[in-house]
């Protein structure tokens, strides 16, 4: 059992949970460019190699602006993950658009940026060309259908309705081709949280295979291969990291073998991993409001599910660390409660933790990507601030915690009041 290392010092937590009311989220700068580091170092081996961090698992500009500056490009598949792309500093191929279910709008705004569009649809072409234009490069998603199982949160890729088929693809470049589109990239994104490196290494070979096939065909060149994200963390205390090197050289492996034998322009590697970079570096920090006793026994946060899904939604598992009772072994069962009128409003169900009180301070692990992000209002509740330390050890908030006031700004209390009069 590997053994779950603290992310911040519980002096730290409890410094800054002097000054910022709970709950927040917590990120490390540190944590944040050592990961970006350890992937980019990885796959150096490949020219061009380049990680276009998800911005939908961390939209916070201030985590984007790091990635930015470290290196890293961005995608995007909203107007407002676009925008805050461009806010950074973010444009052209560094930018990646990866939409479904596009509106036209949204085209435009890709395109005058200069992003990299990746389609997800064949029909999309056209679309594309009538409301914004054609761009030189084109890049399309390949969904592999039954060639590849899903997972839990992924789902089925013949369930999902991302991609195109294969013979569907052959169709699209060739349209494309055919429209004077002279540049060409491949995606696809078919896991999520994966710890398995083969899971990613098939993905590679099936997407090397697919470039030479439709080249082959077709007559075009391909710049990259984009092999999505999904690079997953171990939430769990007993689960084994990924395997970054051995991922890195068995893709090497098969990147010899099928694409740099062949006598073509050097093909880049292209990911955009989300969860592999801020996941971990990312904590909540809640303090115990009341512990209940019926038939079963409950720790009830200031925190809820509004703030964090991800174990509501999926009953995904997220490390629990009691900071004032660090070196105390558990001694209880606790379902580890929201304050929402909802009954999977759980952050942990039957988990053995010290005994618990009133005030205690409670980090919840790994919660860095698609945590703040998936909040929501239900309830009415108010999504908590973001705060980010840095590498020189001062605290940053990057985001305010919502108000009343923020929440009522769409609603017209003097309308109301005229009304039915
Ligand atoms: C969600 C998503 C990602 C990031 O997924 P992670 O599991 O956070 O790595 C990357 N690409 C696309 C198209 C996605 O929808």
């Amino acid at each position: 059992m590997h053994a779950k290392v603290l992310p911040f010092s519980k002096e730290t937590i409890d410094a800054i949970a002097e000054t910022y009311p709970t709950p927040f989220y917590l990120y490390d700068e540190k944590a944040l460019r050592t990961n970006v580091r350890a992937l980019q170092d990885a796959f150096s081996w490949n020219p061009g190699f380049k990680e276009y961090f998800a911005v939908k698992a961390t939209p916070n500009p201030f985590i984007l602006k790091i990635l930015h500056q470290a290196g890293l490009g961005v995608d995007c598949s909203s107007l407002a993950e676009l925008i805050i792309a461009e806010k950074v500093g973010l444009n052209g191929e560094n930018i990646m658009f990866t939409s479904n279910n596009t509106p036209a709008h949204e085209f435009q705004v890709a395109r005058n940026l200069g992003a990299i569009i990746n389609l997800d649809d064949l029909e999309h072409l056209a679309f594309l060309k009538k409301h914004a234009s054609l761009p030189e490069l084109i890049c399309f998603r390949y969904n592999p259908g039954a060639l590849k199982a899903g997972n839990l949160i992924i789902g089925h890729p013949e369930e999902a309705k991302f991609g195109l088929t294969r013979t569907q693809l052959f169709d699209a470049y060739r349209l494309a081709r055919d429209q004077g589109i002279q540049r060409f990239g491949l995606h696809t994104m078919v896991a999520s949280n994966e710890l398995d490196t083969d899971y990613f290494v098939e993905t590679a070979v099936i997407l090397f295979d697919l470039v030479t096939e439709l080249t082959h065909t077709l007559g075009i060149q391909f710049e990259f291969v984009n092999l999505g994200g999904g690079l997953g963390i171990p939430y769990r205390p007993e689960d084994t990291p990924l395997d970054l090197q051995q991922l890195s050289s068995k893709i090497r492996h098969y990147y010899a073998q099928k694409i740099a034998t062949k006598k073509r322009p050097p093909l880049k590697i292209f990911m955009e991993c989300g969860r592999f970079i801020t996941g971990s570096c990312g904590c909540l920090v809640a303090r115990v409001r009341h512990i209940k006793q019926t038939y079963k026994l409950f720790a009830g946060l200031d925190a809820c599910m509004a703030d964090l899904m991800r174990p509501g939604m999926y009953g995904a598992y997220h490390h629990i660390s009691v900071l004032d009772k660090l070196n105390i072994e558990p001694q209880a069962t606790y379902d580890v409660t929201g304050s929402l009128c909802e009954n999977n409003d759980k952050f942990a169900i039957d988990r053995h933790l010290p005994e618990l009180a009133v005030d205690d301070l409670l980090m919840i692990h790994d919660v860095g990507a698609h945590g703040h992000a998936i909040g929501f209002n239900y309830n009415g509740k108010l999504r908590p601030a973001e705060l980010l330390l840095r590498e020189n050890g001062v605290v940053v908030p990057i985001r305010r915690a919502e108000t009343l006031a923020d929440y009522f700004a769409t609603l017209d209390f003097e309308a109301v009041n005229q009304f039915l009069v």
